[in-house]
Order: structure tokens, then sequence, then C-alpha cells
């Protein structure tokens, strides 16, 4: 077993060594550390993916190079942000003072399996933004994200800009994305990520009107190695919502899925950030 595991994770290093110049950081104290393992003992074909026991949480982080998140605080009994259906809140940031920022993530394009094996792995909330579009293709791989307890939420059907429809196509587009996931995953969206971050006022009445009590836009966005920063900004703040894509190597020149958002998790863990679920907060 134990061997499996830095199998795994000499493998993972390997992989991440593509494109990425961050040395995995070493490990912290409360875990017993993959190094107690004699070197060079890899086992190969034992690379299995179940998940980890407690104790092995540091070397199913160590598995994408990165450490393991701490727990996020209890979430506040009242949500800060009261969502809205007569008049939907835009919200990029969650007003808080502690170290959380959410992670979401959009549109659905590639579906890589090892990104299952990840979130497993890292027991991280990502909040979701499909298209209809993107989940048809494959509506069995975020119901296997949504199953590790992440939620989906609406980006719309195909993903248009909105400011370029009428008012009822622009309800056409919202109220279908609610429908598809609806009927797909049980659970009717309220929160509502409009395309490409572009809105007017027919939208938020759109919005409204087919179920979405709030507009999630965002403060930083990340690129395959580098996090893009709201203007002015060179930071993560406290409450900061993330924007990342479901991408794959041919939109990220070579690097996964996976590779970026190691990237991603290592630039918030380097800030002193652990990730929050959106939904306990709005
Ligand atoms: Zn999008």
């Amino acid at each position: 077993m134990r061997l499996g595991v830095v199998g795994a994770v000499v493998a993972a290093l390997l992989l991440a060594g593509c494109g990425d110049d961050n040395k995995p950081k070493p490990f912290g104290q409360n875990m017993p550390s993959a190094g107690a393992v004699p070197s060079g003992s890899v086992a190969p074909g034992n690379n299995t993916q179940a998940a980890p026991a407690p104790g092995d949480v540091q070397a199913a982080a160590a598995r994408w190079g990165i450490k393991p998140f701490a727990a996020p605080p209890k979430p506040p009994a009242q949500k800060p942000v009261k969502a809205n259906l007569s008049a939907p809140v835009v919200v990029r940031q969650v007003p808080t003072d502690q170290k959380i920022v959410f992670v979401t993530l959009d549109d659905g394009a590639e579906k890589d399996p090892k990104f299952l094996d990840m979130l497993k792995d890292l027991g991280v909330p990502v909040t979701m933004f499909l298209n209809d579009t993107y989940i048809k293709q494959n509506p069995d791989y975020f119901k296997k994200l949504q199953q590790l307890g992440n939620t989906i939420q609406n980006h719309t059907v195909d993903h248009p800009n909105l400011k370029t429809l009428s008012a009822e196509a622009q309800k056409r587009e919202i109220c279908g994305d609610s429908d598809a996931i609806a009927a797909a995953y049980g659970k009717r969206p309220v929160l509502f990520r409009p395309p490409f971050g572009n809105y007017n006022d027919a939208t938020l009445k759109a919005a409204g009107e087919c179920g979405m009590g709030a507009i999630i836009l965002w403060r930083e966005s990340m690129q395959i190695n580098d996090m893009q920063y709201d203007e002015g900004l060179k930071k993560l703040h406290p409450g900061d919502i993330i924007l990342a894509h479901f991408r794959g190597p041919s939109e990220l020149k070579g690097t996964t899925m996976t590779q970026m958002m190691a990237n991603l998790f290592k630039k918030i863990q380097e800030q002193g950030f652990t990730i929050a679920r959106l939904d306990d907060y709005v």
C-alpha cells in the first residue's frame, strides 16, 4: 500500500515537471511523510487511486506536487451574501476576513478523468458553472464531480454573449441550462455566471425569473501557470472568487488540466489561503 503511494508520488512529480518549475514543498509535520519509505522502492503497476486513508492525506496531495489544504473555517451561521430572485446580487468577492478563497470552474469542455482523482485526493470544493452543450457530451463526468460534493451551477446553454441577445433569448439560454442541470443532476442551480462576464439589465431580470439569486463574477482568473489579478491587485484577498476553466492540453499549450489546477492550488497555498465552499457563503 505504502509503496504504491510512493510510486504514484514519483509518477506525479515526473508529470508535474512539464512546464512547471515549482518544486514540491517540504511536507508538514502532522502527517506520516512519504519520505519515511526508502527511496527507489517504486512498485510499478501499483498506482491505485482509492480514496486515501486519513493518514495518507499528505501523500495524496503530494501525488499532485502540492501540500494538503487546511480545512476551511466553519461557515458563518448566516450567509454573508443574500441571494435575491427579484434583483440578483452581483458578487466578485464574498465579504469575510478569513483567509479563504472560492474556486470556480467554467464551461466543461475538457473532461480529464485525472481531475476526478485530484479532487478526491485533495478534498477541496469547487463550484462548476457549466453549459449544457458541454454537459451533454458526458453528463456522467460531472455527476462524479457532484458526488464528491461539488456544486453545478448555471452558465447558459450555449455560451453566447448575452448582451447581444434579446431578453427572451437570454431567458431561454438561462432557464434552458437550469432545466438541463436539474434533469441531469437532480438539483436546480441558484447561482449564475454570464459567459465572458457580460450582462445587462435584461440578464439580471431573466436570471431572477429563472431562479438565479446571484450573479457570480470573479476577482482572479487562472491562466496556464499564473494567476491574472484584478486591475491594481497583485495578490489574493479574503473571499476572492477565482475563475478557472475545464481546459486541456490543446487550450493550455500542452499543459494538462491537473497541472494547471496544481499551479492554481500552489498559488493559493503560497499566499496562505485555503478553499471554502461558495454555497456556504452565497
Ligand atoms: Zn464560460
